[in-house]
C-alpha cells in the first residue's frame, strides 16, 4: 500500500503576516519541485494571508485548532465553517500544547475529529506520551487509549480520511528526537489499533506522522521506516531553509 508522504508545518504562535509572506515568498519557489504533500498551518491571523500567497501552489493550508460547532457563543474560538471559507484543507487537532495548556480532552478531540470531517477539514490528530509516562512503561497503553478515544463513534469511511501525529511530548521543542525505530514502534502499533478497531482496508490507508524535534539531519532515517508516513515539525518549520530540506528528503 502506498500512502503519500505528508509534511506539515506547525508553527505554533509565530509569524506575523507580513513575516508569514517573507516565509512563503522564499519558500514557494522552491516547493515547485517537490514530491510530497505540503502543508503549513500558520496561526489564525495568518491564515487569509497565507491563502491568498498559496492559490495556485501545491502547498496546502491548515488550522492549528478549532471549535467542534459552526458558531455560537464561544469567546475567542474559530468554527469549521470559519474555516473552510478562508479556504484550509486540514486542521491539528488534539497538539499536546492544547491538552496541556487550554484543557483539551480526549473527549473534545473526539467532537473535533468529527466536525472536521464532516465539513470536509482533513483532521492531524495529535497523540504522545509524556516522559514520566515512558518512563514508567506505559507509552503503548497510554497512546493506544487516546487513537481509541479520538475514533469513538468514527464510521470506517471517515476514519480513513484522517491523519494521525505521533508526537512524545518530551521530544516536542527540546532538540530530544525519538529514534526512528522508538517512532516506528509506537506507529505500528497505531496502526494495528486502527486495523483492530476496523480492518486492514482502513488501517493501510491512514497516514501516520511522526513529530518531536524532526529537522534536515534525521528525516530521511525517519521517513525509511515502514509506518512513518511523514512528520509534523514545528521549530525547524520555521525558516524555509531547514523546512525545505525536511520537504526535499526524497530527492
Ligand atoms: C510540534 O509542535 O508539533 C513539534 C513537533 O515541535 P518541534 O518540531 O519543535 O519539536
Amino acid at each position: 500500500m502506498s500512502r503519500i508522504p505528508l509534511i506539515a508545518g506547525n508553527w505554533k504562535m509565530n509569524n506575523t503576516r507580513k513575516e508569514t509572506l517573507d516565509f512563503l515568498s522564499s519558500f514557494l519557489p522552491k516547493a515547485e519541485n517537490l514530491s510530497v504533500e505540503i502543508v503549513i498551518c500558520p496561526p489564525f491571523t495568518s491564515l487569509n494571508t497565507a491563502a491568498e500567497k498559496l492559490e495556485g501552489t501545491k502547498v496546502k493550508l491548515g488550522a492549528q485548532n478549532m471549535h467542534w460547532e459552526e458558531n455560537g457563543a464561544f469567546t475567542g474560538e474559530v468554527s469549521p465553517l470559519m474555516l473552510k471559507e478562508i479556504p484550509c484543507d486540514y486542521v491539528i487537532i488534539g497538539h499536546s500544547e492544547r491538552r496541556q495548556y487550554f484543557a483539551e480532552t480526549d473527549e473534545t478531540v473526539n467532537n473535533k475529529i468529527k466536525s472536521a470531517i464532516e465539513h470536509n477539514l482533513t483532521p492531524i490528530v495529535c497523540v504522545g506520551e509524556t516522559l514520566a509516562q515512558r518512563e514508567e512503561g506505559i507509552t503503548l497503553d497510554f497512546v493506544m487509549g487516546q487513537v481509541e478515544k479520538a475514533l469513538k463513534d468514527v464510521a470506517a469511511e471517515d476514519a480513513k480520511k484522517i491523519v494521525f501525529a505521533y508526537e512524545p511530548i518530551w521530544a516536542i521543542g527540546t532538540g530530544k528526537t525519538a529514534s526512528a525505530s522508538d517512532a516506528q514502534e509506537v506507529i505500528g502499533a497505531i496502526r494495528n489499533k486502527i486495523e483492530e478497531l476496523y480492518d486492514k482496508d482502513v488501517a493501510d490507508v491512514v497516514r501516520i506522522l511522526y513529530g518531536g524535534s524532526v529537522k534536515p539531519e534525521n528525516i530521511k532515517e525517519l521517513m525509511a521506516e515502514d509506518d512513518i508516513d511523514g512528520a509534523l515539525v514545528g521549530g525547524a518549520s520555521l525558516k524555509p531553509d531547514s523546512f525545505y530540506a525536511i520537504c526535499s528528503f526524497n530527492i
